[in-house]
């Protein structure tokens, strides 16, 4: 525990989720906040790069 302690503060309404790369279908985690990502995250599998501002579904 902690990892949402620290800069994680719920205030920020900020969250992480995993979504499902678009094109390995493998779990990206992502952070986001107000239901769009915020900040760049690479899929670990094959690199595809889901930008900030992606309307994050599940
Ligand atoms: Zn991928």
């Amino acid at each position: 525990m902690g990892f949402f302690s620290g800069c994680m503060d719920a205030r920020s309404m900020t969250s992480i989720k995993e979504v499902k790369c678009p094109k390995c279908s493998a779990d990206i985690e992502v952070f986001v906040r107000d239901g769009k990502t915020v900040g760049e995250s690479v899929c670990d599998n094959c690199g595809y790069m889901i930008k900030e501002n992606q309307i994050a579904q599940l």
